[in-house]
């Protein structure tokens, strides 16, 4: 089968397509014929070898693809042969025409879905769902803003925090991004490439400030961010790419608190609970994946590289 292969640590170009052989299910594992798989920004991370998880090498990147059970292995009974599904992470990587995965990390893709949306699922509705209910406990009646509303996070942010009750603020960094911030449910948008606009979110909310904050780039606006809270208020860290200062009294003259978690941290409780959760939401027609671009699996290298580049627009996907 063709797939992506990283043999050394590096820059997008160690991405490499590769033929290799497909793998065959052990007990309670499954082999899925992937029509899909999302390019998430931690798929760079750990490819350029500076990031908490260091997989042993070589190995094909990706934790988030959609496809078909293709084959089962021994006692498997959560899924059968002929059954779409999308992986919460695989054991070979999802960046190829196969992959395999223990049927724990298979879940159905509803039919309304498609296999590219479905490559768009784990990672960012799974982040979004841990940051809203499980880490800031979102209640109906309350203000967020998602700083950084235009990609794969930001986007399912913003549908299941509309479907829950939230008055929405979300930015982008593009007039595009924009657009498609306040499609997905958002009730203001803001240009976070604009000079001021904190301002902006600041007189939105009457000068009281937000009750909550999903914050995709802490390194460069949590300071801020925690002059945008209302008394109370909780900044959830979902992304960060380096260090930041912050006035620490802002928190204290607000009673205000800094969370943050990473999702390959989630015990299984947790996991279930985001599982059943994304299935109802997927269901109802709530949660709707963003597909911005689809690229061909061999165009892995460019979508390591589009990933890093603001303009977001929903989920990059690779296509095997
Ligand atoms: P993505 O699809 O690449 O989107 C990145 C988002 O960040 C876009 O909305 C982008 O907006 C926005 N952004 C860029 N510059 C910004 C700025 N100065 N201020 C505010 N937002 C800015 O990535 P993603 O999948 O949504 O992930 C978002 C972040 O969360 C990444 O850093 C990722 O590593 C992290 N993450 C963490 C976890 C976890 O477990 N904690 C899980 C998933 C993702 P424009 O492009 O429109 O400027």
């Amino acid at each position: 089968m063709k797939a992506i292969q990283v043999r050394e640590f590096g820059g997008p170009e160690v991405l490499k397509l590769e033929e290799i052989p497909i793998p065959s299910p052990g007990p309670g594992e499954a082999l899925v014929r992937v029509h899909a798989a999302g390019v998430n920004p931690y798929d760079t991370y750990m490819r350029s070898g500076t990031y908490a998880i260091r997989p042993p090498l070589p190995y094909t990147p990706g934790s988030d693809a959609a496809g078909i059970v293709e084959a089962l292995g021994e006692g498997v009974t959560r899924v059968k042969r002929g059954d779409r599904v999308y992986t919460a992470r695989t054991l070979s990587g999802a960046y190829a025409e196969y992959a395999l995965a223990k049927e724990t990390q298979l879940h159905p893709l509803p039919e309304k879905i498609s296999f590219a949306q479905g490559a768009g699922i784990w990672v960012p509705y799974g982040t979004a769902y841990f940051a809203l209910y499980l880490c800031a406990h979102a209640r109906a009646g309350q203000s967020l803003l998602i700083h950084g509303a235009s990609g794969g996070v930001g986007t399912a942010a913003v549908q299941m925090a509309r479907a829950l009750g939230l008055t929405v603020y979300g930015t982008a960094g593009s007039e595009k991004g924009l657009e498609l911030v306040r499609r997905e449910g958002a009730h203001r948008v803001f240009l976070h490439s604009k000079s001021g606009y904190q301002d902006e979110i600041l007189a939105a909310t009457g000068g009281r400030g937000v009750d909550l904050i999903l914050e995709m780039l802490a390194n460069v606006n949590l300071a801020a961010d925690l002059k945008l809270l209302s008394t109370g208020g909780r900044v959830v860290v979902i992304g960060s790419r380096g260090e930041v200062t912050i006035a620490p009294r802002d928190l204290m003259m607000r009673r205000a608190a800094i969370l943050g978690f990473a999702l390959w941290g989630i015990n299984e409780a947790e996991e279930r609970e985001i599982h059943a959760g994304i299935a109802a939401g997927l269901e109802c027609g709530a949660y709707r994946p963003v597909v911005g671009s689809e690229l061909p699996l061999a165009e892995a290298q460019r979508a390591h590289v589009e990933i890093l580049q603001s303009g977001a627009f929903g989920k990059i996907v690779l296509v095997p």
